[in-house]
Formats: structure tokens, C-alpha cells, sequence
């Protein structure tokens, strides 16, 4: 199978052989023809399959044949993404392909000064990605409008439902005209997706491109138990002893990442945030610094994770497993990104041992566990078994009660061995 195949415009054609993609995946085969068609589209593909180049090209190529110039305060094509971070990523891919083309392509989202995003809205754009907050806000202010949309794409849709943004997304489906294209893109097909789905969607066509394990095949996944006060110090150990490169790391909470990069730092290692506190451009540079590589180990949330492209990332590491068992999905799809092969690896303690069941029941596997010497767990993990569930240890039977000759009773008097026997 080629792109040209598919059907998509010359210039397309000639930026794909310039950046080496020599053949669609999976998802672009199936998405690209159907959306150069005018289908509606409701895709199940996880980062790292594609899923992006296979709506961009698409479009792009659409705006170019159809359509016409984008006029002050307009847009052609919306793509509404959960996070600043994949904002950014989904608005450089449209960047990339689109080199050459005579289309603009802007980015808006939250945390960030609203007066230049209406600057820049004012000549209009074809394409503008956007998280629903901020679209919103623009919106209320007269700043875009959307006479001449003609594409809707919801990217990570499901995280988006995730984060609280189902009131943002209806109020904006109520601003856009009812004749449009729409494409939505998510993880996994929840409930909650499908209503979605069902209420937007036009006899959509269906791509389900998760495999029987969501998990893409090329990252080699393990486990290995430890007790939760030795994360960090096996963490750094491991980092040492596999003669890790750079080592995308993932933990809870703020707190949790803060504190291993102090630790880090600490003894000396190039180490950096990426969490919902820092501010944007904070995180924007520990991530440039870390794609140059002047950052070994950048350390994340979940939610400030969501998005990030980093090319041949090898190693991502959980020193804690996510609450939400599709963020292991997400969090793991950062490495063996396009086929390139990769490795994550988890810290797992004993009480994280639902979270451990709950992924391995999402992604139909049981993670195979490799033992530390010298980390032996004194909190044993407990076993899983297909299907997610824990296989607990059978309780030992109590033993009686043994009155105790030592303390007596309150208000008792001990004389010797003999008031017990009375
Ligand atoms: P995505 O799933 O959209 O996050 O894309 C994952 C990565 O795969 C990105 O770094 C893309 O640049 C890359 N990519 C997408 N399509 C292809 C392709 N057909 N050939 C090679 N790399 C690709």
C-alpha cells in the first residue's frame, strides 16, 4: 500500500517522501480514503499508530481542493484536543505536512495570554486546533466564528470526556453549522463515547484499529515489584545498572514529580518537570530540552503527558502505575512509536496491586514481572491471573486467644500465677 494510492494531492505526496513514511498504517489506509470522501468517521486508534498524519493529510487536502479562502475571524477545520501539549503536537503535524501549502494553521489553548491568539485569529485560519476552554472564551468574544467550518475533528476524544469537558464540547457543537464533516478519534470506545458518537456522527464509518491488547506490539512491557520507600533508589539503580538513555518517567501526582527530580538533581543527574503547576512556557522548555537532550530524565504527569511527540524514545518508566488504567496505555505509547521497538517498565508496590489488575484487564495481558536483586520486596505483591483479577493469599486461620499470665487484667491485683486459675 502507498499514500499516493490513497488518493491525496501531489504536494502531499512529495512532503511524505521528504520525511521517509514510505507506507500508511494501519489507521491511514482506513481513515484517509473514507475522510477524502466526506465520511464521518468514528476511529478506536491510541498515540502511536498514526492516527494524527491520518486525519491531517486528509484534511489538508480537502481545504486545498474545496472550499473557499478562509475569511477574518473564520476556520475551515476545528480539531479539539484535551491538552495544551498535544495542542501544540497536533498543530506542528498540520505544520509539517502542510509545508509548502497555502493554508495558515494556528493553535489555541489556555494557561497562556488570550490577546495574541485574537491577533492572530483575525486574518482567520484553515486549520485551528484548540482545547474547549479557550475556544470558548475566543468564541464569546466574537474572536472566531464559524460561518465557513467545514471539518470537526475531536482528537482523544475519551480525554477529553475524562477531563470534565463534556458541557465545553456541547456548548461548541452548538456554535458550529449542522453541514459539516466530523471525525471523531478516541483510545477506547466507552459508553460515554458512544453517546457522543451517536448524537454528532452521520452514518459514520467505523475504524477500530485497537488490537485484542491496546498496547502497541513493539514495546516490550514489564513489572518489577518493589516496596513503595525504594522507587526512587531503584529507579536511579536501574538507570545506572541498564545504562538507560533518556528516560521518560511517570508519577501520580506533583508532588511525586518534583520530589524525584530534586532527588535526582541531587546526585547529579539532568532531570526535569513537565505537571500541571508549572507554567507553560516552563514546561514547553523542559520539553525542548529534553527533546536536544540536554535532559536525561524528564518526569510527568498524566494529564501534562497527554500529546508529548518524542522521537525514539526508547525508555519510559511508571514509578507509579496511573489511577485511570487507559493512561498506562497512553503513558507506554510514548516509546515503539511508527515501529520503532521500545521499553517501559513499572514499579509496582503491593498496594498498587488493583491498579496493576485493572491495566492488565484493559489491555488483555498479564505483564510479565522481573525480580531486582537487591530489591526483593518485603510487601509481597500479590499475583494476578487473566482477567484482572488478584489472586490473594488464603488467610491464615487465627489461632485462639492464649490469656497472658504477664499483665493482668485492669483492677486485678497479680499475686502470682494462681487469680487466673480461680
Ligand atoms: P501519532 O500516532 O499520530 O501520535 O503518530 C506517531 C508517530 O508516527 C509520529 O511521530 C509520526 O510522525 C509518525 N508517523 C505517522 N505516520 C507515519 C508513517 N506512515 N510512516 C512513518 N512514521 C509515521
Amino acid at each position: 500500500m502507498t499514500f499516493s494510492s490513497l488518493g491525496l494531492l501531489d504536494p502531499l505526496l512529495r512532503t511524505l517522501d521528504r520525511l521517509n513514511y514510505s507506507s500508511p498504517t494501519a489507521v491511514q489506509t482506513e481513515a484517509i480514503p473514507a475522510i477524502l470522501k466526506g465520511r464521518d468517521l468514528m476511529t478506536a486508534a491510541q498515540t502511536g499508530t498514526g492516527k494524527t498524519a491520518g486525519f491531517a493529510l486528509p484534511v489538508l487536502h480537502k481545504l486545498l481542493q474545496e472550499g473557499p479562502r478562509v475569511a477574518s475571524n473564520q476556520t475551515r477545520a476545528l480539531i479539539l484536543v484535551p491538552t495544551r501539549e498535544l495542542a501544540e503536537q497536533v498543530l506542528q503535524s498540520f505544520i509539517t505536512y502542510g509545508d509548502q501549502l497555502p493554508l495558515r494553521s494556528y493553535a489555541v489553548y489556555g494557561g497562556v495570554s488570550i490577546n495574541p491568539q485574537m491577533m492572530a485569529l483575525r486574518k482567520g485560519v484553515d486549520v485551528l486546533v484548540a482545547t474547549p476552554g479557550r475556544l470558548l472564551d475566543l468564541y464569546r468574544q466574537n474572536a472566531v466564528t464559524f460561518g465557513q467550518l467545514q471539518i470537526l475533528v475531536l482528537d482523544e476524544a475519551d480525554r477529553m470526556l475524562d477531563l470534565g469537558f463534556a458541557d465545553e464540547l456541547q456548548q461548541v457543537f452548538c456554535a458550529l453549522p449542522s453541514k459539516r464533516q466530523t471525525l471523531l478519534f478516541s483510545a477506547t470506545f466507552s459508553a460515554a463515547i458512544r453517546t457522543l458518537a451517536a448524537n454528532l456522527l452521520r452514518d459514520p464509518l467505523i475504524i477500530d484499529i485497537s488490537p485484542d491488547t491496546m498496547t502497541a506490539a513493539t514495546v516490550t512491557q514489564s513489572v518489577i515489584p518493589v516496596d513503595k520507600k525504594r522507587k526512587v533508589e531503584l529507579f536511579v539503580h536501574l538507570l545506572a545498572n541498564r545504562r538507560w538513555g533518556q528516560v521518560l518517567v511517570f508519577a501520580k501526582t506533583r508532588n511525586a514529580v518534583d520530589q524525584l527530580v530534586q532527588t535526582l538533581q541531587s546526585i547529579g543527574l539532568s532531570a526535569d518537570a513537565i505537571h500541571g503547576d508549572r507554567p507553560q512556557p516552563a514546561r514547553l522548555r523542559a520539553l525542548a530540552r529534553f527533546k536536544t537532550g540536554e535532559v536525561q530524565v524528564l518526569v510527568a504527569t498524566d494529564v501534562a503527558a497527554r500529546g508529548l511527540d518524542i522521537d525514539d524514545l526508547p525508555q519510559v518508566v511508571n514509578i507509579d502505575l496511573p489511577i485511570v488504567a487507559e493512561d498506562y496505555v497512553h503513558r507506554i505509547g510514548r516509546t515503539g512509536r511508527a515501529g520503532a521497538s521500545g521499553e517501559a517498565v513499572s514499579l509496582v508496590s503491593a498496594d498498587e496491586v488493583d491498579q496493576l489488575a485493572a491495566i492488565e484487564a484493559l489491555t488483555n495481558q498479564i505483564l510479565p514481572r522481573h525480580d531486582e536483586p537487591g530489591f526483593l520486596p518485603v510487601h509481597r505483591l500479590p499475583a494476578t491471573v487473566s482477567g484482572g483479577q488478584i489472586i490473594k493469599k488464603p488467610k491464615k486461620p487465627k489461632k485462639p486467644k492464649v490469656t497472658s499470665n504477664k499483665s493482668p487484667g485492669k483492677g486485678k491485683i497479680h499475686l502470682g500465677n494462681w487469680f487466673e486459675s480461680d
